[in-house]
């Protein structure tokens, strides 16, 4: 279907007011204006099943998110150099979500800024420089963290200081020992060109490299790894944490290890710009004691308030146990229409996080992939798609997606596949 002369102008005045930089999602891109719970409704009023945004992770435009922002907007929106009760109450809940060696935590606007200043304190803990990420990896927009993020394609050159590794094979017999055995490979390299290693960081459920989130355990030997060579682990939870593989709050958890520090963002305030980086203090003495550190907006009364409300939200709804309990639900429907569809390859899934390959007689399709995304669009369901091939779907509703919300998305998926 043609797009609508009113997105065209849209598109047009995106152009000459953005620049070339920016990409939109779909053919034909949707012109939204309101969100509500697992709803997006477009300018026609045309309600969409959002399948994907992971940021409004509480449901779109939450009442008791919304009012604890405005709430505290109204009454103080500074920063974090002053005594301020709010940003230390929320500090407190959630350094209590996570093992307590993990007792300090420092506040960002982004998970990009969260990944940069993880970087900076490694470096200098460490004295190491390498950095390891996996070969896919999307850790996020800054100068330094673009150096690391190889999803970024050819536009941006990886740093010199940087190894690769490829995604845990959850073919493989023992994907953990092969995962460590391909870390040690890029440690022996950076000696080899003379550098340290400084840390291993990876999204712990490798969303950009396809969504690996099986077996349980699988990253112990690397991060073991990673350890004896002197560096730090950095776990990415900005697209695990907050619940959203239904296995507790955060991804790492699954792997029954304890990160040096943990890097979150997006549903960190459903929406509103707040991030953060958790870290044991055994770390940070270093950077403490030489580097001084203040992030105007970062921690600021307005973010702790909000982001606090998000974690009401996460507990009185009991939106964990949801994420268990509905992805579940998800991974099984989507295995029974695999059944009776060829292109349905391999499924993996944790939680409300699923990937989905797309195989023409059993080699990825990313045309294909596409096309289905595209016409989910169509049918107003939204997803997209990821790995390094582009043949994964990518599914990653709010967590307070419902039983008959996957009914609806199986439904206009089967419609879509047996359509093609
Ligand atoms: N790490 C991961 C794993 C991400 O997915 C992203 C964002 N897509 C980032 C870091 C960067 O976060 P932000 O966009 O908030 O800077």
């Amino acid at each position: 279907a043609a797009i609508e002369p009113e997105s065209e102008s849209l598109i047009a005045r995106r152009q000459a007011a953005l620049g070339p930089a920016y990409r939109l999602f779909y053919e034909k891109p949707v012109h939204l204006v309101r969100g509500e719970g697992v709803w997006l409704f477009d300018a026609a009023g045309e309600a969409y099943l959002d399948t994907y945004n992971n940021v409004a992770s509480v449901g779109h435009c939450h009442p008791h998110v919304v009012q604890a922002m405005a709430g505290q907007a109204a009454v103080f929106a500074s920063h974090t150099r002053y005594l301020h009760d709010t940003v230390l109450d929320y500090a407190e809940r959630l350094l209590a979500s996570m093992p307590r060696e993990l007792a300090h935590v420092m506040f960002t606007c982004t998970g990009s800024e969260a990944n940069d200043l993880a970087l900076r304190i490694a470096r200098a803990q460490t004295g190491g420089t390498g950095i390891i990420v996996t070969e896919n990896a999307y850790h996020g927009v800054t100068a330094a963290v673009a150096e690391f993020s190889p999803s970024l394609g050819r536009g941006v050159a990886l740093g010199a200081h940087v190894r690769t590794v490829s995604a845990p094979d959850p073919a493989q017999a023992d994907p953990g020992a092969a995962f460590a055995a391909q870390v040690v490979a890029a440690i022996e390299d950076l000696h080899r060109h003379g550098m340290k290693p400084g840390a291993l960081i990876v999204d712990t459920i490798f969303s950009s490299d396809g969504v690996f989130a099986d077996p349980e355990g699988f990253l112990k030997p690397a991060v073991a790894a990673i350890r004896a060579a002197g560096g730090l682990f950095i776990a990415d939870e900005v697209q695990p944490g907050f619940g959203r593989t239904g296995a507790g709050m955060w991804g790492f958890a699954r792997h029954g290890i304890v990160p040096d520090m943990v890097s979150m963002g997006k549903p960190m305030g459903n929406g509103y710009p707040v991030a953060g980086l958790a870290l044991r203090p055994e770390v940070i003495a270093e950077f403490g004691s030489k580097a001084r550190y203040f992030n105007t907006f970062g921690g600021n009364a307005v973010a702790a308030a909000t982001a606090a409300a998000v974690l009401d939200v996460i507990e009185n709804e009991g939106l964990i146990e949801n994420a268990r309990t509905v992805g579940a639900y998800f991974r099984d429907g989507l295995q029974s229409l695999a059944k009776d569809h060829a292109v349905i390859g391999d499924i993996r899934a944790a939680g409300l996080f699923l990937g989905v390959d797309i195989v023409d007689d059993g080699e990825p399709d990313a045309v294909l992939t596409g096309r289905i995304v595209n016409d989910l669009r169509a049918a107003k369901v939204l997803i997209s798609a990821t790995g390094p091939k582009g043949h994964v779907l990518k599914i990653r509703p709010p967590l307070v997606f419902q039983l008959e919300n996957v009914d609806l998305f199986l439904d206009r998926l089967q419609g879509v596949l047996r359509a093609l």
